[in-house]
């Protein structure tokens, strides 16, 4: 007893000088800003640490990192941004805050559709806006495409969170470049007039809606799925998450819209070299798995299976549709959100 008490201390204290020692000789460091959450990140960063000896400083976010950047110019710690969104990735890069990446493994790694053509940006994981329809209300297979949401027999039926809200944004965007400006404001229109309520709330607000009957179908991100029926802490989000079944719309044409979450290099990184091993990490089948698993998303590196749990939800075809495209039709798509009054 006393041996393996003897054993267990003695085996800890190594454990802890090797770590030190780890720790103290890492003289090359990488500084990010990141408005993805720690212990989202903190895995394989540490990994990254481990195979490169490069310490990665942290700095969570929460909002308001253009203004953040743009305040602390030239002398910005930050080397690079972690962040979630195209309409994020593209604030940096309107605001002049980023360089550009060049790089032979992140061309392999990830797809030219979900990367900025200069490099200012580029995409670690997928996220696809899908449709949340109440079970036992509406029959599997009836809604197939976003563009069913406009159709009047789903007149009170339909919850969303604001137009304006980035990821609605970014799926009229999508609209747009499909069937044209005039068309998709159309769309956007019978959808207004379909809501049961006056939009409101996250995308989590509108599934337990439909648990409530406020509502039948709901428009969410896929992974607030995930973070809903695996929620020990809140456990009723679970029955929330119980109450719909998941459509992954436009299977029979263009394919689900995909947004981003991603990365790129500041403008004044010191350590940019640094910065550039970090996201050819993150671009490789070990972050790329975890990094998109961690939050229920999807590897943007197509040669990097999806996650057991995820995959279960439902195999799809995304929209290929440059990301780009959809960040420089977001403007447009504020408009009608605008007109339309979603
Ligand atoms: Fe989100």
């Amino acid at each position: 007893m006393t041996f393996c008490r003897f054993s267990a201390l003695l085996l800890a204290a190594v454990g802890l000088s090797v770590a030190g020692a780890g720790a103290v000789s890492a003289a090359e460091e990488v500084n990010i800003y990141s408005y993805r959450q720690p212990f989202l990140i903190k895995p394989f960063l540490d990994a990254f640490t481990k195979k490169t000896r490069i310490r990665v400083n942290v700095v969570f976010v929460s909002q308001g990192m253009v203004k953040k950047i743009e305040s602390e110019g030239p002398n910005t710690k930050a080397d690079g941004i972690l962040t979630v969104d195209i309409s994020r990735l593209k604030a940096h890069a309107d605001a002049g805050l980023m360089q550009p990446v060049k790089s032979a493994v992140i061309e392999k790694n990830i797809p030219a559709h979900l990367r900025d053509p200069d490099g200012l940006w580029i995409g670690l994981t997928k996220r696809v806006r899908v449709i949340a329809v109440a079970k036992g209300r509406i029959k599997p297979g009836t809604i197939k495409n976003y563009e069913d949401l406009a159709d009047p027999k789903y007149k009170g039926r339909i919850c969303t969170r604001a137009g304006s809200h980035v990821y609605n944004r970014a799926l009229l965007a999508s609209m747009i470049a499909a069937h044209g400006e005039e068309a998709a404001e159309e769309w956007a229109r019978g959808l207004v007039a379909n809501l049961a309520r006056k939009p409101q709330g996250n995308d989590r607000a509108q599934v337990k809606a439909v648990k409530e009957g406020v509502c039948d179908i709901a428009l969410i991100n896929n992974y607030y799925y995930g973070f809903m029926k695996f929620n020990q802490k809140n456990p009723e989000q679970q029955v929330w998450a119980d109450s719909v079944y998941l459509v992954f719309p436009n299977q029979d044409n263009r394919g689900t819209h995909v947004n981003i979450s991603g990365g790129g290099i500041t403008k004044y990184a010191k350590n940019k070299e640094n910065m550039l091993k970090l996201l050819e990490f993150l671009s490789d089948d070990y972050a790329q798995h975890k990094y998109a698993a961690e939050n229920y998303e999807y590897p943007a590196n197509p040669a990097v299976p999806i996650d057991a749990e995820i995959a279960s939800w439902g195999e799809f075809k995304g929209d290929t549709l440059s990301l780009k495209k959809v960040a420089d039709l977001t403007p447009t798509a504020q408009r009608i959100i605008d007109r339309v009054g979603w």
